[in-house]
């Protein structure tokens, strides 16, 4: 059984998707309301519904549920058909082909995402590039789940124990994620933080922070590997 859980990020952590995602949300906007925001949301680290309420708040819409549902619903459709351009302008980021296939092979191990994206949109995202082999998408917990991200570890944790058979320990839970959102849901989940500078967070602001652990990128698969699965520290903490 496996003894670790090690709940990926996906946005700046995993993948980048080079604007298909920022376009899907424009264009789910534009199919439902028939306009767009002139200014920009912050999306990093954000649950997809967060991002449309705080869309529609720069529209001067109100955030009603049917609404929302409705943005959200068409952002799957829209991210779907964006799939080919995210295969071919997209990129995993350095070094996660190989720590997830390393964890992967690994009996201990478990692998599921913590994302803000909406299920559907979580497998095209890792499917793009060949990742969604490594994940149990039944382990994680997406922003399909809720709107706020601090919830979703516990949800997590539950699905995972329930599918694993047994009680998985919040100190062998790892989130693994690259903005201060990410290592606020790990806090409020009770289980550990690796941070990782590959997103739109420098490496200084996320040190600052105190994550559980650090890396610049995931290019050194032992030591992500020895990291996340046997709590040897890293090497390259600045
Ligand atoms: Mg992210």
């Amino acid at each position: 059984m496996a003894r670790r859980l090690v709940l990926w990020d996906i946005d700046g952590t995993l993948v980048h998707t080079k604007g298909a995602g920022t376009d899907a949300f424009d264009l789910a906007l534009a199919d439902v309301l028939g306009e767009v925001p002139e200014g920009r949301v912050r999306m990093s680290g954000k649950t997809d519904p967060l991002i449309v309420h705080e869309q529609l708040a720069l529209l001067g819409r109100e955030p009603e549920p049917e609404l929302v549902d409705a943005v959200l619903a068409r952002l799957v459709h829209r991210l779907a058909d964006l799939s080919s351009r995210i295969a071919e302008q997209g990129v995993a980021c350095p070094g996660v082909t190989e720590v997830l296939a390393e964890l992967d092979r690994r009996a201990d191990v478990a692998q599921g995402v913590l994302t803000g994206n909406l299920r559907p949109n979580a497998v095209v995202k890792l499917a793009a590039f060949g990742l969604d082999r490594f994940v149990d998408f039944d382990l994680g917990a997406y922003g399909s789940d809720h709107l706020d991200r601090n919830l979703l570890v516990p949800l997590a944790r539950r699905r995972a124990e329930a599918r694993l058979g047994g009680p998985v320990a919040p100190e062998d839970t790892w989130v693994v994620g690259d903005t201060p959102l990410d290592l606020a849901c790990a806090r409020a989940g009770g289980v550990r933080c690796l941070l990782v500078a590959t997103g739109t967070y420098g490496a200084d602001e996320l040190v600052e922070l105190e994550p559980d652990a650090f890396l610049v990128d995931l290019t050194d698969t032992d030591a992500v590997v020895e990291l996340l699965a046997e709590d040897r520290p890293p090497v390259n903490v600045p």
